[in-house]
């Protein structure tokens, strides 16, 4: 059931959920499934998380946050967890291409296609192509080598800056990783994008979310809007419900998918966690945010197929701490062709995406901070315009957004758009051997991450909240 803003919340429930992300409604639903009583609360006006979508100009424009791609995996995981109509949904995106000074290529982000490549136009030897795939098929959490990813890359490809641009551009920009993160990272996120390349959700986020809630819904699970938490009642080590401001909802577990970190420090509270794990949370590092320049397209203009995905960059060599840096030369277009969203007629939309760091956002004058602003919005357009001479009269909205857009809309400490690093997991993990019934999925480690990362751990931590629920 929906319940409506001014509803007061009498019941009590097996679980409460804390926060729409994809890990925590995938959880409610799997959780209802289970004939477990389920209420899902959410801070926001909608569902979804940063699976998220917005409108401008009296809805002329829709533009997609977080949907630019993501694993073949998708489609099982909602086909198991949501319903086959969702999964029908998901396509494969046709071309992502590369554009910068070393390179010029367009892919379906295959594997087969990466092996040809590396060998045809990187002139690579096979045998070092397939034993670096071999080496990443063969990553797993439980025999971690330590490596970093700028050495694994120099282990099999030593001083090609090109290869390693074009293995590592894409991870970079999907989830801020850097040369010094752990290759395991890497190699998982890069396996599971590369075996079947990459997909996208037709009909939009809106459509993909509006059917994940009738699916809710019709499971059974309560949800409320506008509600945000702001604490998480726990006695003599034990989860007893939540409270929205002065009001109390009793639960017999909570599973947290707000910020790893606001949940142990600001939902909980230290004080109810021994010291050794709070040390090691708080040495917990949190990813980069982003910035977005989201550009409408008029209607009744169109612009030429150049692709789904462009990875756009200036700069001469790869440095992945330049691509973090607001000057940067780099940037991911995502381009929104009519087929995405077929029953608003011929509309297109270009959203460039870029990873920014917090630091670089905050502590500015309101002058400097629209400058800089001003300065990521100026860049999107006029690289889009080398790419699309012309483009730039065909827009009639643009807008940018910061790791502050990003901090306001989703509560995420510092605006981050992947959580934490790799070193969040056990803490997210462990925490219900901390505090009886109490529960975390979300964002954690590149791996818990994105659409699909978050949507399966929200799988996971729901089959241990069923076990507590059952002894
Ligand atoms: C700009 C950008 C681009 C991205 N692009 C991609 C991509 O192309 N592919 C991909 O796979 N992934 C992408 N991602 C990442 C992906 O969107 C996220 O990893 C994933 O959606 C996160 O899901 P989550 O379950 O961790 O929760 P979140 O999406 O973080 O949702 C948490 C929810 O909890 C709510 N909440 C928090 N605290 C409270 C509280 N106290 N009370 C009530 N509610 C609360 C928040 O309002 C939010 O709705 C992108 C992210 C960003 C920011």
């Amino acid at each position: 059931m929906l319940l409506k803003k001014k509803d007061k919340i009498t019941k009590n429930y097996d679980v409460i959920v804390i926060g729409s992300g994809l890990a925590g409604m995938t959880a409610a639903n799997k959780l209802a499934r289970n004939g477990r009583s389920v209420l899902l609360l959410e801070s926001h006006n909608k569902l979804g998380g940063f699976a998220t979508w917005f409108k401008r100009q009296k809805g002329d424009h829709v533009f997609d946050v977080s949907l630019h791609g993501f694993p073949v995996g998708m489609i099982k995981t909602c086909k198991k967890y949501w319903s086959r109509e969702i999964a029908q949904k998901i396509v494969q995106v046709k071309s992502v291409r590369f554009i910068n000074p070393q390179f010029e290529i367009e892919t379906d982000f295959t594997k087969e296609h990466y092996i040809e490549v590396l060998t045809t136009k990187f002139n690579l030897e096979l045998e070092q192509v397939l034993a670096f795939f071999k080496e990443l098929a063969e990553m797993n959490f439980y025999d971690d080598s330590g490596m970093t990813n700028g050495e694994l890359f120099e282990k099999f490809f030593p001083k090609r800056n090109d290869v390693h641009r074009f293995l590592m551009e894409p991870i970079v920009y999907a989830n801020g990783s850097t040369l010094e993160d752990p290759a395991i990272t890497y190699g998982i996120v890069f396996s599971n994008f590369m075996s079947k390349g990459v997909y996208i959700f037709q009909g939009g986020t809106d459509l993909m979310i509006s059917m994940m809630k009738d699916e809710l819904i019709k499971n059974g699970v309560d949800i409320k809007l506008h509600s945000k938490v702001s604490d998480i009642v726990i006695t003599d080590k034990k989860v007893q419900g939540i409270k929205i401001e002065e009001d109390f909802v009793e639960a017999k577990s909570v599973l947290s998918n707000s910020n790893l970190m606001s949940t142990v420090f600001k939902l909980a509270g230290a004080e109810n966690f021994e010291k050794s794990y709070i040390e090691k949370a708080k040495e917990v590092r949190l990813n980069t945010s982003s910035c977005q320049v989201f550009m409408g397209i008029k209607e009744g203009e169109s612009i030429p197929d150049i692709g789904e995905l462009v990875f756009y960059s200036d700069d001469e060599g790869f440095n992945t701490d330049l691509i973090l840096s607001p000057k940067v030369g780099s940037q991911t277009f995502s381009v929104y062709y009519p087929e995405i969203r077929p029953e608003r007629g011929d509309r297109y939309a270009v959203v460039s995406s870029s990873n920014a760091r917090y630091e670089d956002w905050t502590n500015l004058s309101v002058e400097e901070y629209n400058a800089r602003k001003e300065f990521v919005t100026e860049r999107a357009l006029s690289t889009l315009e080398k790419i699309i001479p012309g483009v730039r009269e065909k827009i009639d909205y643009i807008d940018c957004s910061t790791p502050l857009t990003v901090e306001k809309y989703t509560n995420h400490n510092k605006g981050a758009s992947f959580g934490t690093k790799f070193e969040g997991l056990p803490i997210s993990m462990e925490m219900h051997k901390q505090v009886a019934g109490l529960f975390h999925s979300g964002s954690v480690g590149i791996i818990m991450s994105g659409w699909l990362g978050a949507a399966n751990y929200g799988v996971i931590q729901s089959h241990a909240v069923e076990n507590y629920l059952s002894n």
